[in-house]
């Protein structure tokens, strides 16, 4: 048993208009799980896949953010309310302690081991230790869980993945040593490294990047990269893995606004973990869930 848990930051889930690139790039591999592309009208039990409209603001005013949103979602606490607002970036301090210890990859040791399927080069650690960055709430989730990092040699093996799913970044910064890499195949790639594990864990925010107008990556391209990375892991997955993907807020289905949203985020999981993951409600019940798909009853 695996879980493949995809965080793909900034993705909400609303219906079709011209301004949702959802509905305006083709998503074959997400059409053939829920018969239609990544929109609200598509929630449901599908024959192969579940998909929900999962809450991320809590009943709290403001727009939903990435450091309360993503506690919430990889520690399974309501972090929102515990700070009594939406905190962007980087998981609020008071948090951080529970981040390592209740995090979906901490909780999974007791069953078997966890992994994080990023690559990370020297230039992100050296960013760290000069404080021109901070952890994010994953790094702080798969240090909490004494996760080993995977790096430049793992990514150019195809044993990890890149932010961006494709390489392109990660082959800019080091020609040499990494290649591109199609998203279907970097999807193969996850799934693949995963059955080794009980819980995975990937994440891209190539999605809040665009949506926030930070990228020249056009939407389109992003789309179907989701596309085909999921089309490449529900290939891949065996029979008792799950693939669980989810958000931290919306963002990216808002062209227009380069803003966050209040949508509510797409929570799509394939394999036996659907049993389990329809009860999800908000963002904060998802490691819960995923527990128990850990420990079954
Ligand atoms: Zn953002």
């Amino acid at each position: 048993m695996a879980i493949i848990f995809v965080f793909i930051d900034g993705i909400g889930l609303t219906t079709a208009s011209n301004d949702n690139p959802f509905a305006t790039t083709a998503m074959p591999y997400m059409q053939s799980l829920i018969g239609g592309p990544l929109l609200s009208d598509a929630v449901g039990q599908h024959r192969q896949a579940l998909l929900l409209a999962v809450d991320a603001c809590f009943s709290v005013p403001g727009l939903p953010q990435s450091g309360t949103g993503q506690t919430a979602l990889f520690a399974g606490i309501d972090a929102v309310g515990l700070v009594q607002r939406h905190q962007s970036h980087f998981p609020p301090t008071a948090l951080q302690q529970t981040l390592r210890e209740r995090s979906v990859l901490r909780r999974a040791l007791v069953h078997g081991s966890s992994t994080f399927a990023n690559a990370f080069d020297g230039g992100f650690w050296e960013a760290i230790a000069t404080r021109k960055i901070r952890k994010s709430a994953s790094v702080i989730a798969a240090e909490g869980a004494d996760v080993r990092f995977r790096g430049i040699a793992e990514l150019a093996t195809g044993q990890a993945l890149s932010w961006d799913i494709t390489n392109d970044v990660m082959q800019a910064r080091h020609p040499d040593r990494v290649q591109t890499i199609d998203a279907y195949d970097a999807g193969v790639n996850l799934a693949r490294l995963a059955q080794g594990h009980v819980m995975t864990l990937y994440e891209t925010f190539l999605t809040d990047l665009v949506g926030h107008g930070r990228s020249n990556i056009d939407a389109g391209t992003v789309v179907t990269r989701i596309d085909r990375l999921i089309g490449g892991i529900v290939a891949t997955m065996r029979p008792q893995d799950s693939l669980v993907m989810s958000s931290d807020h919306g963002n990216f289905e808002c062209q227009s606004d380069p803003s966050h949203t209040r949508n509510p985020v797409p929570l799509l999981v394939v394999g036996p973990a659907c049993d389990t993951l329809h009860e999800v409600r908000d963002i904060s019940n998802i490691a819960d869930a995923l527990e128990r798909v850990m420990r079954p009853e």
